[in-house]
């Protein structure tokens, strides 16, 4: 369970989120919408633990967030989320290096082989099995982001985070990438918080959309800023809002 409470983030002073706050139930969908420059990417990062609240908490299973990235949380964005300098099974493999090789970020003789393995089977949960050897740049779009996928999630993260991941996709390839997210929320029993611009992928994926919305509560802040209040719409009788 995640439980967001009376976060703000402000800029030098300029509000972005006020006062927002909600649960999410464990193995939720959640889908994060609403415009540009919102706020939506800064609570995504700050789920992630690369960006503090101003006030207030977010809590997971209980814990305050640590201050540095968490190894339960994985992050997919809409594009550059994966090196380019790496194979297919490379890029999927590198995570589990460096977290059982935090100095060198590499193994050798039977852990690598164990390493690549795992990669492998990660690879071949996204469809990419084929496309072991290849390199991004020999991928296409919708490749690379199963690629970015399998990648963040090869150590089992419990929360997924993901930044508009299918915005530059065609919408067949959307279609397919679609029900392959559904099969691996449903099958690792994740919380995944997913931001999109596209409404009917938001109401299709999500068991619960979230709407950021810019509210100008103060007359004289009207000119200044508007920050962020939610809308909270529950799509699944199974994750109620709370109270
Ligand atoms: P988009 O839909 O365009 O991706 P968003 O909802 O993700 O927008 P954010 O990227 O979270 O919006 O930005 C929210 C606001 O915070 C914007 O006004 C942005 O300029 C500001 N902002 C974000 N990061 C920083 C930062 N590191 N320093 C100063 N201001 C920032
Ligand atoms: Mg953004």
């Amino acid at each position: 369970a995640v439980s967001i409470r009376n976060v703000w983030k402000d800029y030098d002073g300029q509000v972005v989120l006020e006062n927002i706050s909600f649960d999410v139930a464990p193995h939720s969908f959640v889908s994060l919408v609403g415009p540009s420059g919102c706020g939506k990417s800064t609570f995504l990062r700050m789920l992630l633990s690369q960006e503090a609240p101003s006030r207030g908490e977010i809590r997971v299973e209980g814990e305050p967030l640590a201050s540095e990235p968490m190894p339960d949380r994985g992050m997919v964005f809409q594009k550059y989320s994966v090196y380019p300098h790496l194979t297919a099974l490379e890029n999927v493999a590198l995570g589990l290096e460096l977290e059982r090789s935090p100095l060198l970020g590499r193994l050798f003789g039977a852990r690598r082989r164990a390493v690549l393995e795992e990669a492998a089977a990660g690879l071949e949960a996204v469809g990419l099995a084929p496309a072991r050897d290849k390199y991004p740049s020999q991928l296409s779009g919708g490749m690379q982001q199963r690629l970015a996928i399998a990648q963040a999630l090869i150590k089992k993260p419990r929360i997924l985070l993901l930044d508009e991941p299918f915005g530059a996709l065609d919408p067949g390839i959307r279609a397919d990438i679609h029900d392959l997210m559904l099969d691996l929320w449903w099958n690792t029993k994740m919380t995944v918080f997913m931001v999109s611009h596209d409404l009917r992928e938001a109401f299709y994926l999500g068991t619960r959309v979230i709407a950021f919305d810019r509210t100008r509560t103060r007359p004289e802040e009207q000119a200044a800023y508007g920050a962020t209040i939610t809308f909270d719409i529950p799509l699944d009788p199974a994750d109620p809002i709370k109270a």
